[in-house]
């Protein structure tokens, strides 16, 4: 078999943490598989890098702090070559652009074309392990890029489909996908399927196991991840198209979005083509929006509300606030102090009463729902921010633990 290992910063944070990943790669090694495995930069040196930066230059160029950022995975990927190679073991480190990975142009959050594996089979033929720098790429003037932050996940998963390897495995500081974050809800499982589909939902509402794009990377090519321990030995989590159903679980997981911010417009115009101009002014300023609610008109006006990032809600706001005329409102209010937190799960398809027991948990917590919206697997409600701990843990308890 091909597998793929990826690990992340703090799996191989200094001597001791590589010595031990460097015993699961051996371990695979030695039973006779194919191994590439991506590591991340060490610890916190993605971070400590910025900060020399800074140090220096407020605003430097992409391409130079690309050039830093990238050092900080080579230095892992030579240290545990090096480790390996004190264990008897075949293994060659490679930066991105020796491992064939080409990207677009755009700094900092480069997006990988291809992959041209030759060298890379290369030395697989070789009998090699592999090691390649995560989070790392070249664009086509041959400068390197880096992906984004939490991007090896993304490397990973494009060498597990440019390689067609068999398998996938994610290591990390947790055991796996859990239905919530077991460092706040003790009762939390870990599960051990989850769909694309609800791995991206619960992602993108701040469940940091995953990077996303690597999980629509993995979707659109359909390569099977396993979220993993590099600590303790346990089966982790599967991440794939279909989950098998079970019985006895309405939801997958509840997450929760600290990282938001509600924007009314208030006495919005009642005709034709208001909502999009209020909508359109807010995504010409590059500000994504979510949970758009209208109430019912009165006087010829409507209130219109919507969720946005917190540090895009300045940004959004004067972007109507200019337009005011043309759109043709009253005024903005902003609350910043607000949370989401959302049910998610493919099973909600098929059973009844899961946003009536969402709903009952929050009652019960005396937590008051501001706004509401669903998808076909996703629950959100909009609540008070310092509520949201409590009301993750209602939920959980409603769903998992009765
Ligand atoms: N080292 C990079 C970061 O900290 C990439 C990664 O860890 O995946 O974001
Ligand atoms: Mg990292």
């Amino acid at each position: 078999m091909l597998i793929v290992q990826k690990f992340g910063g703090s799996s191989v944070k200094d001597a001791d943490r590589i010595r031990s990943v460097a015993r699961i790669i051996a371990e695979t090694f030695l039973l006779g598989h194919d191994v590439v495995v991506v590591l991340s930069a060490q610890g916190d040196t993605t971070d400590d890098l910025l900060a020399k930066a800074a140090e220096l230059n407020r605003n430097p160029s992409m391409r130079e702090l690309d050039m830093l950022l990238t050092t900080g995975e080579q230095q892992s990927v030579a240290l545990m070559a090096m480790c390996l190679e004190s264990m008897d073991l075949p293994a060659v480190s490679l930066t991105g652009w020796q491992a064939g990975i080409r990207t677009d142009a755009a700094g900092g959050a480069a997006r990988i074309r291809r992959v041209d594996t030759e060298r890379l089979r290369r030395e697989i033929d070789k009998r090699r392990i592999v090691l390649v720098t995560g989070f790392q790429g070249v664009n086509k003037y041959d400068d390197y890029t880096t992906l984004g932050r939490g991007g090896s996940d993304t490397t990973a998963v494009a060498l597990a489909a440019a390689l067609h390897a068999d398998r996938c495995q994610i290591y990390t500081d947790v055991e796996g996908v859990y239905t919530a974050d077991p460092r706040k809800v003790p009762a939390a499982r870990k599960l051990e399927e989850i769909t694309y589909d609800e791995m991206l939902e619960l992602a993108s509402m701040g469940a940091q196991v995953l990077m996303n794009r690597s999980v629509e990377l993995a979707k659109r090519y359909g390569v099977e991840l396993e979220v993993l321990s590099s600590y303790v030995r346990a089966p982790g989590t599967k991440v794939k198209e279909d989950s098998k159903p079970v019985e006895e679980m309405k939801i997958t997981g509840i997450a929760k979005d600290e990282n938001a911010a509600r924007i009314t417009v208030a006495r919005l115009q009642d005709k034709p083509g208001a909502a999009f101009r209020a909508l359109n002014a807010v995504a010409r300023a590059g500000v994504n929006v979510d949970m758009i609610i209208q109430a019912s008109g009165r006087d010829d006006t409507n209130d219109m509300s919507f969720v946005v990032a917190e540090a895009d809600a300045d940004r959004a706001m004067a972007a109507l606030e200019e337009r005011k005329a043309a759109i043709g409102f009253d005024h903005l209010t902003a609350d910043k102090n607000i949370a989401k937190v959302s049910v998610v799960g493919a099973g909600m398809m098929s059973s009844v009463g899961v946003a009536s027991l969402m709903f009952e948990a929050l009652t019960d917590a005396h937590i008051n729902i501001q706004m509401i919206s669903t998808s076909e697997i996703k629950i959100s409600c909009v609540i008070e921010r310092s509520a949201a701990d409590r009301a993750v843990a209602a939920i959980h308890g409603k769903f998992f633990e009765s």
